[in-house]
C-alpha cells in the first residue's frame, strides 16, 4: 500500500502571492566584512609577534655605554643568573627586589624569554646606566667583590626545570661579547654562574643553563 503525503490545500494556498520586493544585493558588504576580518587577523598576529617574537635588535655599545659623566666601574667578572620563574620583566623583578628592601632590581641586565619581555630582548637596568654595584651575588665578605665588580645578567626563565631557548643564549653571548670588546677591565673576563660565587649555595642559574656553552658562544664572537 502506498502512502502519499500532500500539502493540505489550506497550507499551500496560504503563501501570499504578493511577496515583498527582494532588497537590492550589496556585493561590497561581503568584501568589506572580509577586509575587516583580515585586518583584525593581521592586527592579532602583529600583537602576538610583538610579544612572543624574537627580538633581533642589534646589541651595540653605542646604545649601552653610560653617559660620559658616569665613569665605568672596573668590572672584572660576569655573573649569570636566572629569574627562577617562567615569566618576568625588569619591572616585575624590580618590584620584587624593592619588596626585599633593596633600592631596585639587583641585576645590571635582564634578557627576556618571550613571557613578560620579548624573547632575546636585552634590557639594561638603572644599575648599569648609573654604573652602580650590583645586588645579585649574595651578601657577606665572599659575595661582596662579585657585587662590586661583577656585572649581573639575569635570564628570565626557570632553568632548573626547563632548557633555555637557544636564541636567549645567543643574545646573552652577543651581550657579553659586546661588553668584553669595550670594557678593558673585562679583558680576561671570567664568566661564571651565580652558584660559582665562593660560599654561595644556590641552584641559580639552574642546571640546564650550561655556562661552558655560554663561554664557547662568547669565544666564537671574539
Ligand atoms: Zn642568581
Amino acid at each position: 500500500m502506498e502512502t502519499c503525503f500532500r500539502l493540505p490545500m489550506s497550507l499551500s494556498s496560504s503563501i501570499p502571492e504578493d511577496l515583498p520586493p527582494v532588497p537590492p544585493r550589496r556585493p561590497w558588504a561581503r568584501w568589506a566584512a572580509l577586509a575587516v576580518a583580515a585586518l583584525l587577523l593581521l592586527g592579532g598576529a602583529w600583537h602576538w609577534w610583538s610579544i612572543t617574537g624574537r627580538d633581533t635588535t642589534p646589541i651595540r655599545w653605542e646604545d649601552l655605554v653610560p653617559p660620559a659623566s658616569t665613569p665605568l666601574r672596573p668590572w672584572n667578572v660576569i655573573v649569570i643568573h636566572h629569574s627562577a620563574s617562567r615569566k618576568g620583566s625588569v619591572a616585575g623583578i624590580d618590584n620584587a627586589h624593592r619588596q626585599r628592601g633593596w633600592d631596585g632590581i639587583g641585576y645590571h641586565f635582564v634578557i627576556g624569554n618571550g613571557e613578560g619581555m620579548r624573547l632575546g630582548a636585552v634590557e639594561p637596568t638603572f644599575r648599569w646606566r648609573n654604573q652602580r654595584e650590583g645586588a645579585h651575588a649574595g651578601g657577606g665578605a665572599q659575595g661582596r667583590p662579585f657585587n662590586q665588580l661583577g656585572i649581573g645578567i639575569c635570564l628570565v626563565g626557570q632553568f632548573q626545570e626547563d632548557q633555555p631557548d637557544s636564541w636567549q643564549e645567543e643574545r646573552l653571548a652577543d651581550l657579553i661579547a659586546e661588553l668584553m670588546h669595550h670594557l678593558p677591565t673585562l679583558g680576561a673576563a671570567r664568566i661564571i654562574g651565580h652558584g660559582d660565587v665562593p660560599g654561595k649555595d644556590t641552584d641559580c642559574p639552574g642546571k640546564h643553563l650550561d655556562i661552558d656553552r655560554i663561554r664557547y658562544l662568547v669565544r666564537q664572537r671574539m
